[in-house]
């Protein structure tokens, strides 16, 4: 297979998309904390044409003929994924993150259950919105309620936890975050579980890569069912995976296919044995290690600063700090630092009192520059930059100067990904002008 899938035949305005966000990745210190650069054998196998197969059903058990490859292949995703994780039991079928909680609580709560309680961290201090928030679905078929964090220390408190789930007495305790920049102690939440008789549910969607890497703890032996996306901290395909103990097997797999989706994505499948097999490797360790480093690095240099990071800092691969420390909400940070080719989220700090479409604080995380060999150094200068880029939000000049710095360095640590290709500067137009939406 080549690097890349090839582009001939691609329509002219397609191929100037195509072309003019590749040079964006690559020239961008991309600091949001769920994306990653997938290597060019990941990349390969998800351009590959196993994206015109049907394979509803399981390795062995198709609707559909023609399976000699797939099968094989299904079952390669499966034992990797077991092996990897320590599970007892993979589905690799999940679209991506967020069909796979679905299916998760669909397993966990029978369709006659009562008791169709679940209990997760809120969203504003850091949960999905698949953990029962009232615009997502999952709080329309079952009965959610939250958890929060410690006003003060923003932290988990596992003792308000408890008090809570004694209280709400959940089928599903939900343990796992979108940004939160601290270990989450899935045995605590273990012994919680069992106490209220609820099963415990974790999804590790952001920590995958941490987990596997040695540089968080597992939830594995302590939940029922694992959840995860493929392509953020575990820099494998944009997917979902699902691991459970054997007793819950059945039920996981039902409510996958036939229950939630039909057809799985093979070439993601296959894409993502190549990035199991990658994380298996010991340099995987290393990376995951290195992207906590590189995380604290940040948060570090940004207190410098003096910028407020939330609970003082991190223990895993993505921080949040408030930018109303800097004079402006969390919106207008993020658009100049994109305008400085520093790229972050919005996001809300736990009780925050802004609106979430503009809300205090800014949240941005180290896997993607660590997966280009960036180290503390520069990890250290990139939150300098941020620091500046936001005191700096209204001078366009000074924006543009420092996203010409940023472009320097990403240049000198070429992206995994591109086929050892270098993408032409100049598709980038100029600084601080093509950006800001
Ligand atoms: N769970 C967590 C904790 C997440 O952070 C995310 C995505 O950000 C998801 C689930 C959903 O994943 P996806 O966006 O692939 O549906």
């Amino acid at each position: 297979m080549t690097h890349r899938p090839s582009s001939a035949g691609l329509d002219p305005t397609v191929a100037d998309l195509l072309q003019r966000e590749r040079a964006r990745q690559y020239y961008t210190a991309k600091l949001i904390p769920s994306e990653n650069y997938v290597s060019d054998a990941v990349l390969a196998a998800t351009g590959s044409l196993l994206t015109n197969k049907y394979a509803e059903g399981y390795p062995y058990k198709r609707y559909y003929e023609g399976q000699q490859i797939i099968d094989p292949l299904e079952q390669l995703a499966i034992d990797r994924s077991k092996a990897l994780f320590g599970a007892e039991h993979a589905n690799v079928q999940p679209y991506s993150g967020s069909p796979a909680n679905l299916a998760a609580y669909v397993a966990l709560i029978d369709k006659k259950a009562e008791n169709r309680r679940i209990l997760a961290l809120s969203l504003a201090e850091g949960g999905h919105l698949t953990h029962g928030h009232s615009v997502s679905v999952t709080s329309r078929f079952f009965e959610a309620h939250h958890y929060s964090v410690d006003r003060d220390t923003c932290l988990l408190d596992y003792d308000a936890i408890a008090a809570r789930a004694r209280e709400v007495r959940p089928a599903v305790l939900v343990a796992g975050a979108t940004c939160y920049p601290r270990i989450i102690d899935f045995a605590r939440m273990a012994a919680i579980a069992q106490e209220v008789g609820a099963a415990l549910f974790c999804d590790i969607a952001h920590i995958a890569g941490l987990v596997v890497g040695g540089a968080h703890p597992s939830p594995l032996p302590h939940a029922d069912v694992v959840s995860t996306t493929t392509h953020k901290t575990l820099r494998g395909p944009r997917g979902g995976l699902l691991l459970c103990q054997e007793r819950w097997a059945r039920a996981i797999d039902r409510a996958v296919f036939p229950g939630l989706q039909g057809g799985p994505h093979v070439h993601a499948i296959a894409a993502l044995a190549q990035a199991l097999h990658e994380a298996a490797q010991p340099s995987f360790a290393a990376y995951a290690s290195a992207v906590v480093d590189n995380a604290r690095a940040m948060a570090d240099e940004l207190l410098r600063q003096g910028v407020p990071v939330i609970t003082g800092g991190t223990d895993n691969h993505l921080l949040l700090f408030d930018a109303t420390a800097l004079g402006c909400g969390g919106k207008t940070a993020a658009v100049a630092m994109d305008l400085a080719g520093l790229e972050g989220n919005a996001n809300a700090i736990p009780f925050d009192t802004r609106k979430p479409m503009d809300p205090s604080g800014v949240r941005i995380g180290s896997p993607a520059l660590t997966s280009r060999g960036l180290g503390l150094a520069e990890s250290r200068q990139v939150a300098r930059w941020i620091a500046e880029a936001i005191r700096k939000r209204e001078e366009p000049a000074a924006l543009a100067a420092i996203a010409e710095q940023v472009r320097d360095l990403m240049a000198a640590f070429p992206a995994p990904g591109f086929g050892g290709e270098v993408p032409d500067r100049a598709l980038l137009g100029p600084s601080a002008l093509g950006s800001g939406a």
